[in-house]
């Protein structure tokens, strides 16, 4: 099982603010700025590079999900920012497909 799934799973505690059938949003245990939330499908997809034709829908369930956990957090007016990191280069560490909510602060371009 990957980490996410133990966190679906219950096995492993995380602070959970939103579940659903196809997805769950956790706070990040190292949070990059003072809103950081994982929107996690309860379907494995390692990376987003391994997405299939078909899960079209999931993943955009789950940028949805992303932009309703960013508004409920207060961050629809002062904006935020959604990563998706893929592979080495990416920065990925866990090979369970997320998305990255982040706000709370000013994002700076480029990405380091
Ligand atoms: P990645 O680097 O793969 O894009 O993102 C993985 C994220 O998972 C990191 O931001 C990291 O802080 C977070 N993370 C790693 N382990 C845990 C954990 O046990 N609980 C939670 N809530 N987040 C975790």
């Amino acid at each position: 099982m990957t980490l996410f799934e133990r966190i679906i799973a219950r096995e492993i505690p995380a602070d959970i603010v939103h579940e659903d059938e196809r997805c769950i949003a956790i706070r990040d245990i190292n949070p990059q700025a003072p809103v950081h939330v994982l929107v996690i499908p309860k379907t494995v997809i390692p990376r987003l590079g391994e997405a299939a034709a078909g899960q079209e829908e999931l993943l955009g369930h789950l940028l949805l999900t992303a932009a309703a956990v960013a508004k409920r957090e207060g961050l629809g007016d002062s904006g935020f920012r959604i990563a998706i990191n893929h592979g080495h280069d990416g920065g990925e560490t866990v090979p369970h497909l997320h998305v990255h909510v982040l706000g709370g602060r000013a994002m700076t371009w480029p990405p380091g």
